[in-house]
């Protein structure tokens, strides 16, 4: 079946879908992305995606395409014409076509392209088996808190865990875990998580600000800091979080296997709370 996509106000068959080749995204990376996850064919946490991308946006110079409201439309629109009951909808906004330039063009007309996946969420078998994760170095730019489309870093990372057997790559600075290639990095150790505190270095993932709150609302104790790589190996338990993820345990880091390589209570909990909290709020 071919999906059903938007491109600048069409709803368009995929392969009737057209960007110019002088789109800055295509030349510059000059455009940034959002996932949003669907469950029973709702929206999780629209909102919070629509606040990460205005801030994305306004961090770049770049001006919104359509108001709130109407992205909200769009999205809807794609979930019933693709009848998706379980996925994903992509976003992703350009500074649009101009004559290749450095600088910003003058009057740029934005590109908004949305789509479309299926894919299962709610009973990946991940949750059950755990992640294995490898250790890479950290050498993206210095503003990953915007949530630009420059993702052949991670796509390579990626690579090199595939390569390597594993699952996916923890990056390292400065011997700190900093995130995962497409997911937010926790370890928990005698009963307290941690995770990297936000700033410039990691992006401030939608379902991080939901986990750690409910977290919070569970007792749990929570610590936003920088942990070294050492420290993640020692961890009692390991997981990762992200839109499209929920949580999923880590149940190795290179070649050291955390607890008895099974998932950890924690990670486990946290995912049936956030699974939880997440369908009686959908929209
Ligand atoms: N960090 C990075 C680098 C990511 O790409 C993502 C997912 N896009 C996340 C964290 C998690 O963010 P979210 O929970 O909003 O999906």
């Amino acid at each position: 079946m071919t999906r059903t996509v938007y491109v600048n106000g069409d709803y368009v068959p995929e392969d009737q879908a057209r960007i110019s080749v002088f789109d800055r995204g295509f030349l510059f990376a000059d455009g940034v992305y959002e996932v949003t996850s669907v469950l029973d064919g709702k929206l999780i946490d629209f909102a919070g995606h629509a606040a990460r991308l205005a801030r994305s946006l306004a961090e770049l110079d770049m001006a919104a395409p359509c108001s709130d409201a109407e992205l909200l439309e769009i999205h809807r629109d794609l979930v019933a014409r693709n009848n998706v009951t379980e996925g994903l909808v992509y976003l992703q906004v350009t500074r649009g076509a101009a004559d290749r330039d450095f600088a910003y063009p003058e009057h740029p007309s934005p590109t908004l392209v949305l789509f479309t996946q299926h894919k299962i969420l709610a009973n990946s078998p991940v949750a059950e088996k755990g992640l294995k994760i490898i250790s890479v170095e950290d050498i993206r730019w210095g503003r990953r808190d915007i949530k630009t489309v420059q993702l052949l870093y991670p796509s390579m990372a990626k690579m090199m865990a595939k390569k390597a057997g594993a699952d996916d790559a923890w990056m390292v600075e400065d011997g700190l875990i900093t995130e995962g290639t497409s997911n937010n990095a926790y370890i928990v150790k005698g009963g307290r998580i941690i995770t990297r505190h936000l700033g410039n270095e990691i992006l401030a993932g939608i379902t991080r600000t939901a986990i750690l709150r409910f977290a919070r609302e569970a007792q749990m104790v929570v610590e936003e800091r920088a942990f070294t790589l050492e420290e993640a190996k020692a961890a009692d338990e390991a997981f990762i979080t992200s839109a499209t993820s929920f949580v999923h345990p880590v149940v190795q880091i290179d070649d050291a296997v955390l607890g008895n390589g099974t998932p950890g209570p924690v990670a486990r909990r946290l995912r049936e709370i956030y699974l939880e909290a997440c369908r009686s709020a959908a929209i």
